[in-house]
């Protein structure tokens, strides 16, 4: 097998309806052009296309969401995504997804979760741990981790994925709906629920809008992972920035003032290369902030990697930009002229900024020890 699958991962920034496999995109577009409710060639030619610039991202993801806009669907993307991200050894994965309503089909935000919950369990080639640290005061919350447990004691010698999830906000959405998300984050806790993602197009919406449900979610323990700088906005990037989030996504268009706060403050970025490159929001990987390599005796301001800041590689979209973890472990190393020990410690820091508790992380320890000695 691929040294880069074999080795464990950590994937923390992925898209549920962004890293769908382009087969079910296809076949589901196929079922809905039969149906006379889409044109059929003209989906396909959108799904083949592969560069598409951020905006026209964007318009990509609103064909997907006509493509998966009922419970069943949901349910059958997400069951399929634990899938190809266990297949490749992603041992923690934690996957946000943006709750819908559709009047039409009946779904409603909660019902949505619902359905992405249906797809956790419906997995039945790995074992999926969805919840192991439990509230016994919570009776829910208790059932499941038995029935997790008895899962795991059963001796079935299944391959294991952890699975946690996290509640986009859509920059498209009011006050009230960012509100209603975090109040059905809090409620589905003990259901595998570990934080907040604010995500959409970044050049719509204005952070003011959504820092009240932020500011809430925070002060009821749920950890936030922000879209930071994919375009360049100064002044809302000092504001997330002073938010102080658990972690942030991209921060490619960061100035000499931006670099120097977000290294004092020591965030967690999570960093995408095919998709900032496919974007175009990065233009070209010598002059990517994971490690410029221009000079490698110059480490320069934005520099993550040779700077030591905490990073983690992902894939924000594997489906769109058809790539995997492993894809992205194997271009830094190759971008970067990176050796494969050093890449390894680079997925095993990624334990320490998850959301999960000690319990998850001391467990993933273990696995990423047990690596170190059947992949030297
Ligand atoms: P979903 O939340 O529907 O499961 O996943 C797709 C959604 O994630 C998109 O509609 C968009 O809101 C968000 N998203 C996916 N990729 C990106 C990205 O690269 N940047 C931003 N800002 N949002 C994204």
């Amino acid at each position: 097998m691929d040294w880069w699958v074999s080795m464990p991962k950590v994937e923390l920034h992925a898209h549920l309806n962004g890293s769908i496999r382009d087969s079910t995109l296809m076949e589901l577009a196929r079922e809905l052009g039969n149906r006379g409710l889409v044109h059929f060639p003209d989906v396909e030619r959108v799904i083949l296309k592969h560069d598409r610039a951020l905006t026209e991202v964007f318009k990509m993801f609103d064909l997907i969401h006509i493509l998966t806009t009922d419970h069943e669907t949901v349910t059958r993307i997400t069951k399929e995504v634990i899938e190809d991200f266990a297949a490749e050894n992603v041992v923690y994965l934690e996957l946000r997804t943006t709750p819908k309503k559709n009047v039409s089909k009946g779904m409603n935000k909660k019902s949505y979760m619902e359905a992405v919950l249906e797809g956790l369990r419906a997995v039945s080639t790995i074992e999926v741990d969805i919840f192991s640290e439990p509230n016994f005061d919570c009776p829910a919350s208790a059932a499941i981790y038995a029935r997790n447990n008895e899962c795991a004691s059963n001796g079935t010698g299944k391959k294991k994925i952890y699975v946690r999830l996290l509640l986009s906000i859509d920059r498209r959405e009011t006050t009230e709906a960012a509100m209603e998300t975090v109040k059905l984050a809090l409620a589905m806790r003990h259901l595998g629920v570990v934080g907040i993602d604010l995500s959409g197009n970044p050049i719509i919406g204005e952070w003011l809008t959504f820092l009240p449900a932020l500011e809430f979610a925070k002060e009821q323990g749920l950890l936030i992972t922000l879209h930071c700088g994919e375009v360049p906005n100064q002044v809302e990037i000092h504001a997330m920035l002073d938010f102080l989030p658990a972690r942030i996504g991209h921060a490619c268009c960061f100035g000499e003032e931006e670099w120097a706060k977000l290294k004092s403050l020591k965030i967690p970025v999570e960093i995408c290369l095919t998709s900032n490159i496919r974007t175009e929001t990065i233009s070209s990987l010598d002059i990517h902030h994971f490690g410029e390599v221009s000079d490698p005796l110059w480490i320069v301001l934005s520099d993550l990697y040779n700077s030591g800041h905490p990073i983690v590689l992902c894939t924000d979209d594997s489906g769109v930009f058809s790539t995997s973890v492993s894809g992205e472990y194997s271009l830094a190393s190759s971008s970067f002229g990176i050796q494969k020990r050093e890449m390894f410690q680079l997925a095993r820091n990624a334990v320490n900024f998850i959301f999960a508790g000690n319990k998850v992380k001391q467990e993933l320890e273990q696995v990423f020890d047990l690596a170190a000695k059947t992949l030297e």
